[in-house]
């Protein structure tokens, strides 16, 4: 079989033809039919995972069959649609695993980081992280939902969205695009705040009623204008310096959510924090209820992410347009 490996840290990809895997005991084969290319990838690449284990198969952005079952493992059967994410495991008993919130456990197992991953056409995952389908949702389609989707769905989730709230996405790249889906189909209202002018005709095709483009820093008494500012932000950039900007376009009550960690630390008017009841949160990807959440609520309301397809051979040039920003949607690898 093909897979595509990091053989170490600052390398490109080479194609390496392996043996077909075993699944062991409580662990599924499967094959894989599409896996989403997330800057994670990228992080992987640069060597910037410390416990990255090379040489590595990267991809977290999962979707295809199971081809063969481990010993132990009764809940699947062959040719089962499944997904998996980022989270490939987790101890399993401390209070975030006993809570359903496994992704802030502190003995996780990441799927193409601390193990090989997606790209490739056949991979082994822990069964028990691997999570059914819904059956209108297509593998292509199903992909970028693993991460940029499940990350975004999760962040609303914990901000505390609710109906009608005003939403503000900073960044339209694969996560900015999945926050601005998301909000919108949950009947929520979308501001996006962008550094390239022309993504506005992209945020107004994907449903945002404002767009502000972020040169020099007064965007955001832009933002902040918008009938009072936003309930939540999405800070999807890893710009820490986009995000000290972004408070003050918080609303009363509102929330700033950081979804990227660049180097350097937020810092904001203490006042602002507290006369406005104003909170900056963090939110990593998501627990596996979460992720079943995520796909439900895709598939019953249209979900779908924008995607350009590119062969699993093509996964240098995949991340090199990611890198690059002259993708449109979010990269996924298919294989067939
Ligand atoms: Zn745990
Ligand atoms: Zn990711």
């Amino acid at each position: 079989m093909r897979s595509m490996v990091f053989q170490k840290p600052r390398t490109n990809l080479v194609t390496e033809n392996r043996t077909r895997p075993k699944a062991r005991t409580g662990e599924v084969l499967i094959r894989v039919r599409a896996c989403g290319v997330c800057h994670g990838d990228l992080m992987v690449q640069e060597g910037m995972f410390p416990f990255a284990t090379y040489p590595l198969v990267p991809g977290h952005e999962i979707a295809g069959i199971v081809e063969e079952l481990g010993e132990g493992v009764d809940w699947l059967s062959a040719g089962a649609r499944v997904g998996l994410s980022a989270l490939g495991s987790a101890c399993g008993h401390c209070a975030a695993c006993l809570s359903a919130d496994e992704f802030l456990c502190d003995s996780l197992g990441f799927t193409g980081v601390t193990s090989d991953g997606g790209y490739q056409e056949l991979m082994v995952a822990n069964a028990a992280f691997v999570v059914p389908l819904p059956e209108n949702l297509d593998f292509v389609e199903a992909a970028p939902l693993m991460c940029a989707g499940l990350t975004v769905f999760s962040a609303l989730r914990h901000a505390g969205y609710e109906p009608g709230d005003r939403v503000a996405v900073v960044g339209l790249g694969g996560l900015g695009e999945m926050g601005v889906l998301y909000a919108r189909a949950m009947g929520g209202r979308v501001a996006v705040v962008s550094s390239t002018p022309e993504k506005e005709g992209d945020a107004r095709d994907l449903g945002a009623e404002l767009f502000i483009h972020a040169k020099g820093p007064d965007w955001a008494k832009t933002l902040a204008q918008w009938e009072g500012g936003a309930d939540i932000i999405l800070s999807t950039a890893s710009s820490v310096a986009s995000a000290n900007t972004a408070f003050a376009g918080l609303a009363r009550n509102g929330t700033l959510m950081l979804l990227g960690a660049g180097p350097g630390d937020v810092t904001v008017n203490p006042m602002a924090l507290v006369m406005g009841r104003r909170r900056i949160m963090g939110s990593p990807a998501g627990s596996r209820m979460d992720l079943r959440d995520a796909l439900a609520f895709a598939a019953k309301y249209a979900v779908r992410p924008r995607v350009t397809r590119f062969a699993l051979e093509q996964a240098g040039e995949a991340l090199s347009a990611m890198h690059n920003r002259t993708l449109r949607g979010r990269a996924v690898l298919v294989t067939n």
